[in-house]
């Protein structure tokens, strides 16, 4: 298991506490924030520290402006929607670690809220400069992770700074780390997999460690046909990497030597095209057409896995079912988004797209944890450990 102290467990009273978030939001083209979910998710963290009659320095990157100032990627729109909801001044600083910003935060009184510009005008930032991490510990006595998408990285705001600082977890790190932890250490079983996306490269280390903990591991999307490929199927135009049907002629072998039960899709929504205006039909696995690419799972296959998630006590998903972006192919991924928010089971939705596909279905609500990172949950689920949160401090 892994355990991690958080901001429950620690007296922060009086205390200057630097925190790194993920404030990472879309932008329009005028720089207005297209959606606030992650500087939301951030205040119970912040709004927590404040009670305890703090200061309180926060920091994230934003976009990528690759160690370079870019007017389009600063953080001032961000600080403004942080003021706004914490209905409090927020001071933004033009740069990270400049003179002019020393004497700002050098000059914070206790309930104030500071926001560092953004870390990645910085090099240092990702090349883990420890004089840029220490320039930033400088400013607290006390250092906070809140940032879990970033935490695989290790960067001089998510791992460099814990050297010179206590590092703790804040409430959406330490909600991370306890789904997946339970994920990773210790399931309640029967544990189903569910496993789609786009293609098995980007998946093979997880898949791998899921074969070693499941006890089903459900494949939809755009890698089942490398799967059906290895099976011996025709999978016509649909996206298939050759150089991994072998790889995943292995996988199925190793299920069944595990007696994991490994469930590939019996039917398939077909389009001659990937567009809204594409002419589609439903065929069986055995009958995909030359010509035609599988988009979506089919109706005999949401039946089959949805039986097989109802039996579940603990569920992950992890990559659509479909070409979920147009209309037409979304309800394979709708369906089976469904399906886990009725469930009773623990449920777990991790990877950038499938979070996007749960909240577009608006069913955030209704599963257990919505992981914030994509990359992270994933080398979090592979087992590996990730630097943002081995620099903090253990329980
Ligand atoms: P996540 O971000 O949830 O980990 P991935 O990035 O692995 O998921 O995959 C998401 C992408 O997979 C989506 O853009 C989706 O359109 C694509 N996809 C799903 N099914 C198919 C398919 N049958 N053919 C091609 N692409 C697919
Ligand atoms: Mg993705």
């Amino acid at each position: 298991m892994i355990n991690k102290k958080s901001i429950r467990d620690a007296e922060l009273s009086g205390q200057r506490v630097i925190m790194r978030v993920d404030f990472n939001v879309p932008l329009d083209k005028e720089v207005n924030i297209t959606d606030d979910t992650r500087i939301r998710a951030a205040l119970p963290s912040i709004e927590h520290i404040l009670k305890q009659n703090t200061k309180l320095i926060l920091m994230s990157h934003l976009g990528r402006p690759k160690g370079q100032v870019s007017e389009e990627l600063r953080l001032t729109p961000v600080g403004k929607r942080l003021s706004e909801l914490l209905s409090k001044e927020v001071i933004i600083t033009r740069d990270s670690i400049g003179e002019e910003t020393k004497k700002i935060i050098s000059g914070m009184q206790t309930g104030d809220v500071a926001l560092l510009e953004n870390l990645r005008f910085y090099k240092e930032e990702e090349n883990n400069d420890d004089g840029f991490a220490k320039a930033l510990a400088e400013y607290a006595d006390v250092y906070v992770n809140d940032a879990f998408g970033t935490a695989h990285r290790a960067h001089a705001s998510t791992e460099g700074i814990a050297h010179h600082l206590l590092g703790l977890a804040g409430f959406l790190m330490e909600k991370e780390i306890s789904f997946l932890g339970k994920l990773l250490y210790n399931p309640e079983k029967p544990y189903a997999a569910i496993i789609g996306g786009a293609k098995v490269s980007t998946k093979i280390g997880v898949l791998e460690k899921l074969l070693e903990k499941v006890d089903v591991l459900i494949i939809g999307g755009g890698m089942s046909y490398t799967f059906l490929k290895a099976k011996g199927f025709e999978v016509g135009h649909s996206l298939m990497e050759t150089e991994k049907v072998s790889l995943a002629f292995e996988l199925i072998k190793k299920a069944d030597e595990r007696e994991v039960k490994l469930l590939l899709p019996d039917d398939h929504l077909v389009a001659d095209k990937v567009e809204e205006t594409a002419r589609v039909k439903t065929v069986d696995t055995n009958a995909i057409p030359p010509d035609m690419i599988g988009v979506d799972i089919g109706p005999k296959t949401v039946r089959a896995y949805k039986k097989e998630i109802k039996q579940a006590k603990t569920v992950l998903w992890n990559g659509p079912m479909g070409i979920f972006e147009i209309e037409k192919f979304a309800r394979g991924t709708n369906q089976i988004a469904n399906v886990l928010a009725s469930s009773k089971a623990t449920t777990v939705v991790g990877g950038g797209d499938s979070v996007a596909a749960v909240n577009k279905f608006k069913l955030a609500e209704s599963i257990s944890h919505v992981s914030t990172g994509g990359g992270a949950s994933l080398e979090f689920l592979e087992g590996k450990d990730l630097p943002g949160i081995q620099a903090l401090a253990d329980k």
